[in-house]
């Protein structure tokens, strides 16, 4: 890569076979009002057959859902955001699982989690937001997108607490080392790499991919944030993951082609689509 990292490259100049799935991305959002239509194209023709669009609770479900009427490439996450946990009354939570009951296209319970990043998100809300959505991942028997933001011990004891090893998890952005990394496998939950990865000085992650079997890796957006590099700062979006994807590739010694192949399969499996 040059020194000039600033220099804009055309992701569809780099694009990949139609296999891959970015696995978290947040396209309901007002940031893709004006070009959502465009930004699903650019995902098809850069090779993204799936995307997962991540709702942050029943509200936003309900009110948005009808934007991608005529995307069946788009499935669905949905979940209560730690820092929303004031928001995680009985009423939306029934309203998640009466969802979840209805539209097979909500793969999974997510992004739910902790976050201790943020202080304004009171803690003992964040705990039982929590407790409440796994209990309703197994209720409505649909795997569950984990958010963890400065808080990787607590979230990892909730889980292995609540007896979540062996259920089907997945590690939304992780962005920590080796150790993280470790314990996570251990649970035998899967792992989804961000754009992140393409940061310089994010040596740990690039490390922690290195110990990631190729049966558990998943990749993804978080748009419209984090975009990797030569994007980094700007809105992110799906195509962007050819650069993730080559980043990732690169730090395991792999061809790009195939890690793209199989982090689509890994997520088409792990979201039964
Ligand atoms: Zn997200």
């Amino acid at each position: 890569m040059s020194k000039k990292t600033a220099a804009r490259v055309d992701p569809l100049s780099l694009a990949l076979p139609l296999a891959g799935v970015d696995s978290h991305a947040h396209l309901d959002g007002q940031e893709f009002d004006e070009d959502r239509e465009a930004v699903l194209e650019r995902a098809h023709a850069a090779g993204i057959a799936q995307v997962g669009n991540v709702f942050l609770g029943p509200d936003d479900y309900a009110a948005r859902r009808g934007l991608f009427d005529a995307h069946p490439e788009v499935f669905f996450l949905m979940g209560i955001h730690p820092c929303d946990g004031q928001t995680c009354t009985p009423d939306r939570l029934a309203a998640m699982r009466a969802a979840f009951a209805a539209e097979p296209r909500l793969r999974a319970v997510g992004e739910i989690g902790l976050d201790f990043h943020w202080p304004d998100c009171p803690r003992e809300l964040q705990f039982q937001a929590l407790r409440e959505q796994l209990a309703l991942a197994r209720a409505v028997e649909r795997p569950v997108v984990i958010h963890c933001r400065d808080a990787e011990q607590e979230t990892l004891m909730v889980l292995e607490v609540e007896g979540f090893a062996g259920y089907p998890l997945l590690w939304h952005c992780f962005g920590q080392g080796p150790e993280t990394a470790r314990r996570i496998l251990r649970n035998g939950w899967h792992i989804s790499i961000p754009g992140p990865v393409t940061y310089k000085a994010n040596e740990s992650v690039r490390e922690a991919l290195a110990i990631i079997p190729a049966d558990r890796l998943l990749l993804e957006t978080d748009a419209p944030y984090l975009a990797p590099q030569p994007w980094r700062g700007k809105r992110n979006e799906p195509a962007f993951t050819v650069f993730t994807a080559r980043a990732m590739a690169e730090a395991r010694g792999e061809n790009p082609e195939d890690l793209w192949r199989q982090c689509g399969d890994n997520a088409r499996r792990f979201f039964g689509l």
